[in-house]
């Protein structure tokens, strides 16, 4: 089976202690690619450096919605600085989150285009978080969207929303969340979703799938994900596995990338 997954944060410090290991068990359950994300500009080097140093590994860079009352020019300079590093292969993540609120919204929509600009302008695909900010994610998407590729992560929003970004040419890309028990309209989505529009990942640290739930996520327990996405859509496991990560590579330009095992 070989797995990607799409969204780490492998730069964390909670992976500090044991990141080779954490590696090496992704590499024994099949994962041959993971993209690790930027969450600032500060994660986003480590990425860099991470992605750089570790054979399989690409990175995304960006600024958090969480972080957006940080986003200066000088900030899409320096991004668009470390875009042109052969290892990096997305902008994000970027977004909104008007769960937490952590940045103003104005201050978090303003940060999301100009993100998605910069992706446009270098023909990068993006990497989209959105929380509890439907409406205003759609519409930024729709007004900057045209030519932009991408993934909306973590996806837990409506089948509504999921049905446009298909429509957009968006990709969905699904945590551990698709096997918590209660959230079974969440796993009807994923069954709608045409499977060649679907990525899977961890969101490690973060959204460990049970039966891991609640403690550390990391790269290899993206089997879990893959075993409940394949029940969804009535697949193998081999099946989803094979065509989400030809989905991932495809999309973040990983074809002929190397992989996590050379
Ligand atoms: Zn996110
Ligand atoms: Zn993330």
């Amino acid at each position: 089976m070989k797995l990607f997954d799409t969204h780490a944060h492998l730069d964390f410090s909670r992976f500090d202690r044991d990141r080779d290991k954490v590696l090496k068990r992704a590499r024994e359950a099949g994962v041959v690619n993971i993209l690790t994300v930027g969450a600032d500009l500060n994660s986003s080097y480590r990425a860099v450096e991470l992605a750089e140093s570790i054979p399989g590994l690409a990175a995304a860079v960006g600024l958090h919605p969480h972080d957006a009352r940080d986003f200066t020019p000088e900030t899409a300079r320096k991004l668009q600085k470390l875009v042109e590093k052969e290892a990096v292969k997305a902008l994000g993540e970027t977004g909104l989150d008007f769960y937490y609120d952590n940045s103003p919204r104005d201050q978090q929509r303003q940060a999301f285009r100009s993100q998605l600009r910069l992706a446009a302008g270098l023909d990068m695909p993006v990497i989209v978080h959105s929380r509890e900010a439907e409406q205003d994610t759609l519409k930024i998407l729709e007004e900057e969207g045209s030519g932009l590729a991408g993934v909306v992560h973590c996806y837990s929003s409506s089948a509504e929303m999921a049905e446009r970004l298909v429509e957009l040419g968006f990709h969905l890309g699904f945590t551990g969340l698709i096997t918590f028990r209660k959230l079974g309209w969440l796993r009807e989505i994923v069954g709608q979703t045409p499977p060649e529009r679907i990525l899977l990942e961890t969101d490690c640290p973060y959204m460990a799938p049970e039966p891991k739930r609640g403690q550390r996520n990391e790269p290899s327990y993206l089997k879990y994900i893959a075993e409940v996405a394949a029940d969804c859509l009535n697949l193998s496991v081999e099946e989803i596995a094979e065509i989400t990560t030809a989905n991932g590579q495809r999309l973040f330009g990983l074809e002929n990338y190397c992989r996590l095992e050379d």
